[in-house]
């Protein structure tokens, strides 16, 4: 089961790539294990996928210790700074990084181990009061901070747009994150790439890769719906 639907979505990445004229290599499918067991993720694997996208640092690193070591873990989640040591050296890209004393607990965290940590910069681009990630207009004040932390480097921004029925109402915010983006690269400020743009989940991501998705985090189309059994 969850091999027919890694087709069907890698099917639906490339037609919305066709629609639009993108390379569908342009497009990395991070498929999202959150509240899913090891297996899953061990039979998504088998089927060729590598990108996993976890919410929870504790059981990322369960399924990390557990997993094949050519897997890229990606931190989709909302990050304590006090969890931050746990996942140095272990995640390929933190996405949810939403305040400047989060980005340098990361740096700090990667120069003491020795390495460079890539983010993304969370944006509330829908605004919704109960959401995280920098307001659209804090973007690039903290990506001018970048310069001064070494051991990051921030490629690009991230956002979770509302839970819609109908996914043409968010590719508004798709558009707002894609300008921003390129209003930010147009700085050229040091330390900063925008290349990624990781936006769209189940329920949106075609319009997001029609509006310019590097990366889509897929996690209900794929595994099926989450039981969360007390933890959300
Ligand atoms: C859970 C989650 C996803 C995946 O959501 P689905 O609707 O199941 O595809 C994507 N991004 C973030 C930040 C998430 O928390």
């Amino acid at each position: 089961m969850i091999s027919t639907n890694i087709e069907e979505v890698k099917n639906s990445i490339e037609n919305a790539c066709r629609k639009c004229g993108r390379d569908p290599a342009s497009v990395k499918l991070i498929a999202v294990s959150k509240t899913k067991p090891a297996e899953s993720v061990k039979e998504a694997y088998e089927c060729g996928c590598r990108s996993f996208g976890e919410n929870y640092v504790q059981e990322l690193i369960q399924k990390y210790d557990e997993l094949p070591k050519d897997i890229e873990w990606h931190m989709i989640g909302h990050l304590q700074r006090n969890k931050v040591k746990y996942v140095i050296g272990k995640v390929s890209l933190i996405h949810s990084v939403d305040s400047l004393r989060l980005a340098q607990e990361i740096n700090d965290r990667s120069a003491k181990t020795g390495i460079v940590t890539d983010i993304l910069a969370e944006v509330n681009v829908s605004e919704e009061e109960n959401k995280y990630g920098f307001a659209p207009d804090e973007v690039s004040e903290f990506a001018f901070q970048m310069p001064d932390l070494k051991n990051i480097r921030l490629k690009g921004l991230m956002t979770s747009a509302p839970f819609v029925t109908d996914p043409e109402e968010n590719r508004r915010f798709f558009k707002i994150l894609r300008e921003l983006s390129v209003d930010i690269d147009k700085k050229n400020i040091d330390n900063v790439m925008m290349k990624e743009l990781s936006m769209g989940m189940t329920g949106d991501y075609k319009v997001a890769v029609e509006e310019g998705a590097t990366m889509v985090r897929v996690g209900t189309a794929i595994f099926g719906a989450r039981d969360y059994g007390g933890i959300s």
